[in-house]
């Protein structure tokens, strides 16, 4: 059985404890993990005993190569081509996804219900699957962790005072795309300066100047799975309260690195990285969690915050990112993908962490 018909058998297999006789997917990310299909238009519609996929007439070609269940190529609204399946198949309890099957496609598919079928609303059942990597899947990340660190490290080379963080970013997408990405994995964040104080600044015309602070904050999707990094450094040398913010920071992060095991629960990591930055007096500088799951998305679960119940299992992929921003000073974070073990856990990012002076 390939690893595909694997993830659907599972999926299969979750119905009948959801008392769902087939659960329609429209999650793009999650079409895509059971079926390989990468496109931007198709749903799946799992049963208990097969994979129905659909997709319209620009995907049909290539949809009939790689994808290896039922192949329904419909030149009608997928919702159509689905309710048309849903009918032969006799099938009644129809689970959705809510977060992926808008209210106007929602309507659209209960207007065509056959006669006694039903839909419900499901809670992540191809989203669980997915927060457990595969072996492929972890040497996919690695393979986007690493053209995300060759891309960074060709960049700083490249940084100079004068340059606008916009053209920093362009110089990461760009270098990215040169070492094998299909593109960045999220709008590619560039601070300078007191900008780095804002968590999710998005590139300006700022020119960098000497003795500040830059933020960069960057991922790549390769072959569809994503990495996710931030480093600062300083143009100049640092002042002394800038030093103290660095190491601050990344004692945090260390931390929490070393508390990652499966086993442990997603909020007691979290909790490692605040308790460190409360001890420097920067607990209420640090304003988001400490990091999330990442795949086939850039965030996907689990989240590692402060009230995650959720345990770390081997084979997780997450990020660890504690930051802490100061007003008028600017912000230090410092993110790593790591892949959780029995143990401990692997720092698959191989970005050095020192504080680099540019
Ligand atoms: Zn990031
Ligand atoms: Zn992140």
């Amino acid at each position: 059985m390939t690893e595909l018909e694997q993830r659907r058998k599972a999926v299969s297999a979750a119905l009948a404890s959801r008392k769902i006789d087939a659960l329609l997917v429209t999650s793009l990310a999650n079409v895509r993990y059971l079926t390989g299909f990468a496109g931007s238009n198709a749903a799946v519609l799992a049963t208990s005993s097969d994979t129905h996929f659909f997709t319209d007439p620009r995907y049909g070609t290539d949809a009939s190569r790689q994808v290896t269940c039922k192949v329904h190529v419909a030149k009608k609204p997928l919702t159509d081509a689905v309710a048309g399946i849903l009918k032969r198949n006799r099938l009644k309890r129809i689970g959705f996804e809510p977060a992926w099957l808008n209210i106007e496609q929602h309507e659209k598919l209960k207007k065509r219900l056959p006669p006694g079928a039903s839909l419900h609303a499901t809670d992540g059942i191809v989203e669980e699957l997915r927060m457990v990597k595969s072996v492929t899947e972890i040497e996919q990340i690695r393979r986007s962790v690493q053209a995300n660190s060759d891309a960074y490290y060709k960049t700083l080379g490249r940084v100079r005072l004068g340059m606008r963080e916009r053209d920093v970013a362009a110089e990461l997408d760009y270098q990215m795309r040169v070492h094998g990405a299909e593109k960045s994995a999220f709008d590619t964040i560039v601070a300078a300066g007191a900008r780095s104080a804002l968590p999710h600044a998005h590139p300006t015309d700022r020119r960098l100047e000497a003795n500040e602070l830059l933020l960069i904050d960057m991922g790549a999707f390769v072959d569809g799975y994503a990495s996710d990094m931030t480093r600062v450094s300083f143009l100049g040398f640092p002042p002394k309260r800038i030093r103290t913010l660095y190491r601050a920071v990344a004692e945090a992060q260390q931390a929490a690195i070393g508390a990652v095991r499966a086993g442990v629960t997603a909020s007691r990591v979290d909790g490692v990285a605040r308790e460190v930055l409360k001890r420097h007096e920067l607990e209420r500088a640090f304003v988001h969690s400490t990091g999330h799951g990442l795949g086939l998305e850039i965030h996907e679960g689990p989240r590692i915050g402060r009230k995650e119940k959720t345990k770390l299992r081997a084979g997780m992929v997450i990020t660890i990112e504690p930051g802490a921003y100061i007003e008028g000073l600017g912000g230090v974070r410092i993110e790593d993908t790591v892949l959780v073990t029995e143990r401990g856990c692997e720092v698959l990012t191989p970005t050095s962490k020192e504080f680099v002076n540019l």
